[in-house]
């Protein structure tokens, strides 16, 4: 079997809950969205400058946040067995997120696997409220004009055969690049009205099911 580099999502790929949404919903000011959205669709205010807004009325310390989070958002089911099979066989994981590294290493502690390959933003969390601290993307994407995960991806990829798996509006540019692409949710609705061919999933043992199945039929 060829060498593979398994490019996963974090939240609501790697956690059952979208860890982001999760905060806002037990810290953030209710109903702050809403009010975002209409000058983020009409390109008033960019994603970012949302997002800083959104979490400023989080309130919350670190130690909080993360206790959400770990109560609320942990592991979906076989991830574990994922990282061990692809360790076992030498292939290559790694985590490209738009999400928070604190936040995406206390739940990777949690389960055990601190020692993976991240690439995130971060957020400062305090009671006066949360600032972000964005990651260096590089110029914008020129595909989606975006700071997207393409550039997080061909920081790590050494051209080994890709897998992505994702769930969600961050997934949609860089996940095309992959031979074997697994999705859920809205990345599942996005790729099937493109007509991109994908593996859907629910867990980490429907992945890892269809990665082993070609090694099986080819012993
Ligand atoms: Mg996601
Ligand atoms: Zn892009």
């Amino acid at each position: 079997m060829a060498r593979l580099f398994i490019a996963l999502d974090f939240d609501g790929t790697i956690t059952r809950r979208d860890t982001l949404h999760v905060i806002v919903e037990r810290f953030g000011t209710r109903g702050l969205w809403a009010q975002l959205e209409p000058l983020l669709r009409s390109g008033e205010i960019t994603i970012e400058e949302a997002m800083e807004r959104e979490f400023a009325s989080v309130r919350a310390t670190p130690e909080e946040v993360l206790q959400v989070v770990l109560d609320e958002a942990g592991v979906r089911p076989g991830f574990g067995e994922l990282v061990d099979w692809a360790r076992s066989e030498d292939h290559r994981l790694a985590v490209l997120s738009n999400g928070f590294r604190r936040v995406i290493d206390a739940v990777l502690a949690s389960a055990g696997l601190a020692h993976l390959p991240v690439s995130s933003h971060d957020a400062e969390f305090g009671a006066d409220g949360c600032r972000l601290v964005w990651a260096e993307r590089g110029v914008r994407c020129e595909h989606c004009e975006r700071h997207c995960k393409r550039h997080d991806l061909h920081g790590m990829w050494e051209g080994e055969e890709l897998v992505y798996v994702g769930d969600g509006i961050s997934d949609r540019c860089v996940a095309p690049l992959a031979d074997t692409i697994f999705a859920r949710a809205g990345l599942a609705e996005y790729l099937a009205g493109e007509d991109v061919p994908f593996v859907p999933f629910d867990d980490f043992h429907d992945v890892l099911d269809h990665l082993r199945g070609p090694v099986a039929s080819a012993a």
